[in-house]
């Protein structure tokens, strides 16, 4: 497969290289997120799934209805941690050593999970150094279909570790039931190739989300739809109102036609916007895919970190 022709129409919206300065390039990936067991979407404080009102759809504007909400914090907090294990494996492997990065009161400011989703020094006597601003954008996304159809109460039960008895009943909590899917969009700004492949393979490599991780909150991403241009073309709501116009026919054909359109007439510059063909996004979503983190594709993504800093600093 010839590498290079697979990214060749998204090559003007990627840059050479990271820098803090950045321009207008964005590469919006859509995505769909098929919840594939119980997940508790809700807040550290209450009990309660996230949820929020919206009209049904686009065409049903007047029907409101209740939706969940899959947060955008918790989506980034699982996909950076993801690039995290990722990074330390494959570092390991190839026989690499970087600096010791974990979320969050660690980051090591130097690795491209630091320099892709942005960083706050923690560590202690360096808060001289300067923040890395995140080039990857989350937005909250909203269930394909109302709360009610998709909303259950588990009961829980606490086991007496002592006698294997059953306690006092916990209660309820309400999750979200399998196969309910979140339409979701994630924006890429001024990234390189490398980090594009990097964030498809967070994207596709993580399964586990939600408030309570050690049960349930198991998450199948998949790409439907790649658009770039010098601005955001959709956001995750104005898709998921869209798509549940088209619930008997959702596929990569649809979105693009959705935002070919009706997005695309409506942004600031509409002839540097750039839809892939479903085809193409398969293909590029494979290539990312099969791309090894080896030696030398490690040790070039870490170098453009460096030379970020390097940049960053002298300034
Ligand atoms: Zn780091």
């Amino acid at each position: 497969m010839n590498t290079n022709n697979t990214f060749d129409k998204l090559k003007p919206y990627l840059v050479e290289r990271p820098r803090p300065i950045i321009g207008a390039e964005t590469v919006q990936l859509i995505l769909m997120r098929e919840i594939l067991d119980y997940t508790v979407l809700r807040t550290e404080e209450t009990r309660e799934l996230n949820t929020v009102h919206t009209p049904f759809s686009v065409n049903k504007a007047n029907e409101q209805v209740r939706r969940v909400a899959f947060l955008a914090t918790k989506q980034k907090a699982a996909e950076s941690r993801e690039l995290e294990h990722l990074l330390r494996t494959a570092t390991a492997k190839a026989g690499l050593t970087y600096p010791e990065c974990y979320l969050k009161d660690n980051l090591c400011m130097q690795c491209p999970r630091c320099g892709l989703y942005g960083g706050t020094s923690t560590v202690a006597g360096q808060q001289e150094r300067a923040n890395i601003k995140h080039r990857i954008e989350y937005s909250t996304a909203f269930s394909l279909l109302p709360f009610e159809d998709i909303g259950t109460a588990l009961t829980f039960n606490a086991i007496n570790d002592r006698n294997q008895t059953t306690g006092q009943a916990l209660g309820q909590r309400f999750a979200v039931q399998p196969a309910t899917l979140f339409p979701s969009v994630v924006t890429l700004k001024s990234v390189t190739q490398r980090e594009l492949i990097l964030a498809v393979k967070a994207l596709l490599a993580c399964k586990s989300y939600g408030a309570e991780s050690r049960i349930g909150g198991d998450v199948r991403n998949t790409i439907w739809g790649i658009v770039a241009g010098w601005e955001e073309v959709i956001t995750s709501l104005e898709l998921t109102l869209e798509l549940a116009d088209h619930l008997d026919k959702l596929n990569a054909e649809v979105i693009k036609q959705i935002v070919q359109e009706k997005y695309l007439p409506m942004t600031g510059n509409p002839k540097q916007i750039v839809m892939l063909e479903p085809a193409e996004i398969e293909a590029l979503v494979k290539v990312c895919a099969e791309t090894e983190m080896d030696g030398a594709f490690l040790e070039a993504a870490y170098q453009d970190i460096a030379k970020y800093r390097e940049e960053q600093l002298a300034r």
